[in-house]
């Protein structure tokens, strides 16, 4: 077998990831729904009418169109050509991450379940379970199988000790407020979150996670919004995973060693 250059597998992953950002729309679309993301073909949220194959190649069709629908003009939010490039890049990020290999897979099912799961509570303040569960059981087969950096009890004690700690919070918060700060979407993302990354990782997501959305809050504070919107959580979970995901453990083992004399 001839060797295909490195740069033609990298341009050839970042298109394999517009398609798979495109099919991410219709997941962010239609999941909250309950509608199935298989049938009927896409079609135009305003109009209603079939979008052709030929306005629906990821990215590029929007630029065609200017960001239209073809028949009725009207304006094509620009969250999906984002979410294409989402895609795309993390595909493409992925592969100079991982090379050809099963970490490859392994990172793109978790980081493109973070990128639907992270629009879906931003949008509707859910997390559904038909992400939440098949994700907790891909990163433990993963892990059970050995085609994992981290070990299966690695895997069990991330996804067990992230949603502990995350109920902890939940209840200790409701003694204080009376009110629950998040949901038990939240916990179920963890425990797919910890089978993926092990319990170091696990925490650092959380602690990005908590960081950036104590950041938003005291930025909503300063804007001088009420502070009863609730935060969806989990859109900052997904940010804080991605960001430990691609981090390894390095940040916080770099946190740890200032503890110790
Ligand atoms: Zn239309």
């Amino acid at each position: 077998m001839s060797e295909i250059p490195a740069e033609l597998l990298a341009l050839w992953f970042f298109a394999i990831g517009l398609c798979v950002g495109s099919f991410l729309n219709v997941c962010i679309a239609r999941i909250p729904e309950q509608r199935s993301v298989v049938f009927p073909p896409s079609a135009c949220p305003a109009c209603g009418s079939r979008i052709r194959w030929y306005d629906n190649i990821p990215l590029v069709s929007y630029l065609v169109l200017g960001g239209r629908c073809r028949l009725c003009h009207t304006w094509i939010s620009p969250v999906y050509p984002l979410v294409e490039l989402l895609g795309g890049s993390i595909f493409l990020a992925q592969f100079l991450h991982a090379g050809l290999s099963i970490e490859l897979a392994r990172g793109s099912i978790l980081l493109t379940c973070l990128v639907v799961l992270f629009f879906i509570d931003l949008r509707h303040m859910i997390l559904p379970d038909l992400i939440t569960y098949p994700a907790c059981f891909a990163g433990l087969a993963f892990a059970a199988a050995g085609l994992a950096p981290i070990t299966v009890l690695d895997s069990l004690s991330g996804a067990l000790g992230g949603a502990a700690t995350l109920l902890i919070i939940l209840g200790g918060y409701y003694l204080v407020r009376r009110r629950l700060g998040m949901g038990l979407g939240d916990v179920k993302m963890m425990l797919s979150i910890g089978a993926f990354l092990g319990l170091k990782g696990t925490y650092l997501a959380l602690v990005a996670a908590s960081l950036t959305g104590g950041v938003f809050s005291v930025g909503l504070l300063l804007l001088g919004k009420k502070f009863d919107y609730a935060i969806p959580f989990g859109t900052f979970l997904a940010f804080g995973a991605a960001f430990s995901y691609f981090a390894g453990s390095g940040p916080l083992d770099w946190y740890l060693s200032l503890l110790q004399f």
